[in-house]
């Protein structure tokens, strides 16, 4: 008999957890050949999660809840359900049912009779999703594609159910800032996509706001792509290539450089420019000060039912 572990990282989801609790454990007990364990991460809630975890964890003795001292990101909290799944195979689910519980069944009969080692859902659609959003996140994809040559692309989640060798390997890597999207494309392994429609949350609010959503983009590629860090040489080159260019320019036609409001637009464009790459250097920095650090990832205030 194998093992599934399910991991769910829960920020304030007290009104979505007796759904998702009813209706995952209905299908994970049909599951041929495999029985699961509910691996729940209180992700630092100020609601009743972490009560109602502890109540599940007290009547089912397949689950288990870890809370920690405070919020620190649905990344984190995947890492620490990862690190405490005994499974021989390990999948994470969100909270509010947006992942459909049938596709564990496919998922696993996948992994056990193809040559996969990771079974993941492709999200289709985004009616549970605002407008701006969905095409935010598709320009956000668009663009890590570009610099961080990883596979990863909109409707490419974190529902995904893997085996040992692959939960390891995502252990083994201990960095601090944790893009887990970035970090399952990184460590490899052979994966099929199957496709879910996407749906509202069941119950509750998203957890992201676009400020969070916007930081959770930037923190994508700088933490897997030195591209950024790159490109002020490049555009230094350019900027000096278009400066030899207007004299040269000048002196053979006798342009008119000597207006000076256009040197003053000039001046604060250039700035400007030079601000935003001195930032990007910024953010490496700091990220590199944050890893020399070796901080934890998170800190546990209660286990249950391990
Ligand atoms: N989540 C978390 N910590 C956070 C934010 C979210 O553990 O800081 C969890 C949340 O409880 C849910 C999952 O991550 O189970 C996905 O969050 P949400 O549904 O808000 O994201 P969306 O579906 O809008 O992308
Ligand atoms: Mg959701």
């Amino acid at each position: 008999m194998d093992k599934i572990s399910i991991i769910v990282p829960c920020y304030n989801e007290e009104k979505a957890l007796p759904d998702f609790y009813r209706a995952v454990s209905e299908t994970a007990d049909d599951i041929p050949g495999a029985q699961c364990e509910f691996i729940f991460v209180d992700d630092g809630s100020c609601d009743r999660t972490a009560e109602i975890l502890s109540g599940l964890t007290a009547s089912d003795s397949r689950c288990r809840y870890l809370s920690f001292s405070r919020n620190f990101g649905k990344e984190a909290a995947m890492y620490a359900g990862l690190q405490n799944a005994s499974g021989d195979y390990c999948v994470f689910m969100d909270a509010d049912l947006q992942h459909p519980p049938e596709l564990l069944k496919e998922m696993y009969h996948v992994l056990k009779t193809e040559n996969y080692d990771c079974c993941a859902g492709l999200r289709e659609g985004r009616e549970g999703d605002g407008k701006l959003r969905s095409l935010l996140s598709r320009t956000f994809y668009r663009i890590i594609r570009r610099f961080c040559h990883l596979d990863m692309g909109d409707g490419k989640g974190d529902f995904r159910m893997m085996n040992r060798a692959m939960a390891d390997s995502i252990l083994e890597l201990k960095e601090y800032n944790r893009y887990m999207k970035g970090i399952f494309s990184f460590v490899g392994f052979d994966t099929k996509w199957i496709p879910f429609r996407n749906i509202e949350r069941s119950a509750g609010e998203s957890k992201w706001s676009f400020r969070s959503l916007f930081r959770y983009a930037v923190d994508g590629i700088l933490s897997f792509s030195t591209v950024p860090a790159a490109m002020p040489g490049a555009v230094g080159a350019l900027l000096i290539a278009a400066a030899v260019l207007t004299v040269v320019l000048s002196v053979l036609f006798g342009g008119g450089l000597t207006v000076v409001p256009m040197l003053v637009s000039l001046i604060l464009l250039l700035n400007g420019i030079q601000m935003i790459f001195l930032s990007l250097l910024g953010q490496y920095v700091s990220k590199d000060y944050m890893e020399s650090k070796k901080r934890p990832i998170y800190i546990v205030k209660k286990k249950g039912g391990f």
